[in-house]
């Protein structure tokens, strides 16, 4: 690589770094939407935090705002306990029980796929219930265990859960306790279902910042290599199927929407977070409570809208190519 490349690739941060600067002051005072309260502790959140956070495959590092700021990962755990399961069952094993098609519901609907009676997707919490239910060990202690492990090779710190939403959505999750009684019914997860609704509200609370995520992305967008540690946390293969049911169901019912005008496979979650992998060159993290009817973060969405526009970050965007040598 010559020296005037390197210096492109300079200018391409500093340029990608100003714009994100410039976007952070733009859309910090958009106040439209509330957060989730349909958990109440979530309700609480401080809803002026704002913060944007990238990570390239080679471990660089940008971020502004409240990048420090800790939040419940929620449903982006999703994307992260597929690719457990995939590594530890195989995909005709989940395949059997979660499909990969786009619903079009909300989140938590309360359907299933009746055709191949089994969880519509991954992404949304009947499917993340039924990918739960796989999370191998004898007892909640072992299944938690084994987990926290998985955010441990992905964060290269322990994870730490918010009991207080842990707590507050165990007492409150009747919905997901009908999907997941529901699914006991028909045959597609164990009995053993309160100790799975736990584990799930516990991998739904952990406390993540947008560096964090950032971080997670960078190491999805590396076939599965964390940038920070080197350590092979997920295989090649089981990314690729991430990254799909990302693109597909990511967004929730906006994921059509999303995958026209934004393009990147990404993950939301009801604290306010969305994590966006770009492949073969980083993950992108935002993170405001504030929520639009999808359940998806408003100030987040635009981000990525203005972000995805002015780099050419669409997968299918025929000006991508040239961002690969960054
Ligand atoms: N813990 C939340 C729930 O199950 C996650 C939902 C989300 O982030 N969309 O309702």
């Amino acid at each position: 690589m010559g020296s005037g490349e390197v210096d492109g690739v300079a200018e391409r941060r500093q340029w990608f770094e100003q714009t994100v600067r410039r976007l952070h002051d733009d859309v910090r005072d958009i106040d439209d939407g509330a957060p989730a309260d349909y958990i109440p502790e979530l309700a609480t959140v401080d809803l002026d935090r704002f913060a944007i956070a990238a990570e390239t495959i080679d471990g660089a590092h940008f971020g502004v705002g409240d990048t420090a700021h800790r939040f419940t990962i929620q449903s982006i755990s999703k994307l992260l306990l597929y690719g457990l399961a995939l590594e530890t069952h195989g995909r005709e094993h989940v395949l059997e029980r979660v499909g990969v098609a786009p619903t079009g519901d909300s989140f938590n609907a309360i359907t299933l796929d009746e055709h191949g009676n089994r969880a519509p997707n991954p992404m949304v919490n009947a499917g993340a219930i039924a990918i739960t239910d796989l999370v191998a060990g004898d007892d909640l202690e072992a299944r938690v265990a084994t987990v926290a492990r998985m955010y441990e090779q992905y964060l290269g710190h322990r994870p730490e859960p918010d009991r207080a939403v842990w707590e507050s959505e165990w007492a409150t999750g009747h919905r997901n306790r009908a999907i997941a009684y529901l699914m006991l019914s028909r045959g597609i997860i164990d009995d053993r279902v309160e100790e799975t609704l736990d584990l799930y509200f516990a991998q739904c609370s952990v406390l993540v910042t947008t560096d964090d995520l950032a971080a997670i992305g960078a190491t999805i967008a590396n076939h599965g290599v964390n940038p920070r540690t080197g350590e092979q946390v997920v295989r090649p293969d089981v990314c690729r199927d991430m990254l799909t049911v990302a693109l597909t169901c990511g967004m929730y019912d906006y994921a059509g929407e999303w995958a026209f005008t934004v393009g990147i496979p990404a993950k939301s979650g009801v604290g306010g977070g969305i994590l966006g992998v770009i492949p073969d060159v980083g993950g992108i993290a935002t993170f405001s409570p504030r929520l639009d009817q999808f359940g998806n973060s408003v100030r987040g969405v635009r981000i990525f809208e203005e972000l995805s526009e002015q780099f050419a970050l669409h997968l299918f965007d025929p000006a991508r190519p040239w961002i690969r040598a960054t």
